[in-house]
């Protein structure tokens, strides 16, 4: 077997940040991202530092609001209507609640730059590619499950010279982590191009099935446990958010490509021994996706002249 390539998120990044720099300059425009930060999460505190010099360098207008999560709602629909706005993004958990799915579904579709709402999520399980029925407005995906595409674009899994649908045929893909703004949509995202994926959480494991366009995808309850479905897969994915969770190296299958987007290692050190490739965290390519839907909303707003 040929040695580990470790994969490195600030690399697969940099190629993102120098094309949305060079569009910025060249176009002469300012997009503007507004951050609402509603609570004392060091993760979340992470994430905005990196947002906030990732822009710096891009040329992407950032405002970190700091704002008392009573007083979120209003500055959503606030920033909605504000023309000067052209992307706005919440720092969760705010409640741990029903209620965060509430305020995700308060911010505009045209100004959802995580891909968070009710429309982009919707059009994530139904496979449905365009935001309008002119298929003018390409939809928006959500931040890090599109960032893990990228990653598997970048490390020639995800075959982007085959037809959509079929980037991903015959891979079989097990994601440890069916959270509603990453695993899930992310399992749905792969088997939309083919592949068979094994969705893990802490209560069982499900397969997502390739969906027919508009249809809502198919998800199935099965009795297999983590143990069966990583040995049989090409590529594992974990985000499970707990300092003592490790995937056993001994399960893994020679050659696997290892993702992990938790901010805890998921894997042993020695993933390497088995590993083809190997990518320890991917928040840069996250923040560098969030740049990106940015600048895509940019434009839909300056076609449509709507807000
Ligand atoms: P979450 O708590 O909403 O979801 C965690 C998921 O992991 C759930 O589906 C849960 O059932 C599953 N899980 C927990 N323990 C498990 C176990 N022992 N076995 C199997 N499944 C288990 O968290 P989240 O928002 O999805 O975030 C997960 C991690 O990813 C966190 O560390 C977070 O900081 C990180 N994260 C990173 C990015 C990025 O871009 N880098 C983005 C979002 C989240």
């Amino acid at each position: 077997m040929t040695a580990c390539k470790t994969v490195l998120a600030s690399i697969i990044a940099a190629r993102f940040r120098n094309h949305i720099k060079k569009t910025i300059s060249d176009l002469n425009i300012k997009p503007t991202l507004v951050g609402f930060l509603a609570n004392n999460d060091p993760a979340a505190k992470k994430y905005a530092e990196w947002t906030a010099k990732s822009c710096s360098e891009t040329g992407v207008n950032f405002n970190l609001i700091k704002v008392d999560k009573d007083e979120l709602e209003k500055s959503i629909v606030e920033a909605n209507s504000d023309k000067s706005i052209n992307g706005i993004m919440v720092y969760y958990p705010i409640f741990g609640n029903h209620l965060d799915l509430y305020l995700q579904n308060r911010v505009s579709p045209l100004k959802d730059v995580e891909g968070l709402g009710n429309m982009a999520v919707r059009n994530v399980y139904q496979n449905k590619r365009f935001m309008d029925d002119g298929n003018s407005m390409k939809s928006i995906i959500p931040c890090t499950p599109l960032a893990i595409i990228k990653i598997l674009e970048f490390i020639d899994q995800y075959k982007t010279d085959l037809p959509y649908g079929t980037r991903l045929k015959d891979k079989t893909i097990t994601i440890i982590n069916r959270s509603e703004i990453v695993g899930k949509p992310l399992a749905a995202l792969l088997a939309n191009e083919g592949a068979t994926v094994y969705s893990v959480d802490q209560s069982n494991v499900q397969t997502f099935t390739e969906m027919n366009l508009n249809k809502n995808c198919k998800i199935l309850d099965t009795d297999l446990k983590c143990i069966h479905v990583v040995p049989r897969s090409d590529i594992v994915i974990t985000g499970v958010p707990t300092p003592n969770y490790r995937v056993p190296t001994k399960l893994l299958k020679p050659g696997v490509v290892c993702i992990n987007f938790s901010t805890f290692a998921n894997f042993d050190p020695d993933v390497t021994s088995k590993a083809s490739n190997f990518v320890p965290s991917v928040g840069k390519v996250t923040v560098a996706m969030l740049e990106r839907n940015l600048l895509r909303l940019y434009n839909y707003q300056q076609q449509k002249d709507i807000r």
